[in-house]
């Protein structure tokens, strides 16, 4: 196993400074690995585009409705969830860490995205500016001095 695997391999939440195929399975130490998207130079908008000639390519924009779209990533979101269905909180970081499973996780993770971008590239949303958005009124609803450590919904805070 390449050395930096490993060291990622024992520490296996995101850190942005590494190609986050070298943070999980892809750690063959292959040249292919290195030259693949990663979030660090990866634009939301390379992602939209390369989801969108996938889908033009299949001629599929036809079946991409709202609702499909919101269905379809609903079900991945499901199947991401079996991954840790009846394990404890805790435990369920170990199921996201075993090098088995990890494949397989990364893989609906991924359905789960690509799906929130062909739903935005039907219906036009601007994801970075909603996300801001959405993130604003987070805020207001989440203040720091009263929800830190807290797991509680803003009607409960
Ligand atoms: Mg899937």
């Amino acid at each position: 196993m390449h050395a930096l695997c490993q060291r990622a391999n024992k520490f296996l939440r995101y850190d942005a400074t590494q190609p986050p195929r070298l943070q999980g399975r892809h750690c063959a130490g292959n040249s292919s690995a290195m030259k693949a998207m990663t979030d660090g130079k990866t634009t939301v908008a390379e992602l939209r585009q390369r989801v969108l000639a996938f889908v033009r390519e299949r001629d599929w924009e036809q079946f991409h409705s709202p609702k499909n779209l919101s269905m379809a990533l609903a079900a991945e979101s499901g199947e991401l969830m079996e991954h840790f269905l009846w394990t404890e909180s805790k435990a369920s970081l170990e199921v996201a860490r075993d090098p088995k499973k990890r494949r397989a996780i990364e893989d609906e993770v991924a359905d789960v995205v690509i799906y929130a971008l062909e739903f935005a590239n039907i219906c036009g949303i601007d994801l970075a500016a909603a996300i801001e958005t959405k993130m604003a009124a987070n805020a207001k609803k989440y203040p720091v001095e009263k929800a830190k450590g807290r797991a509680d919904k803003y009607t409960e805070l």
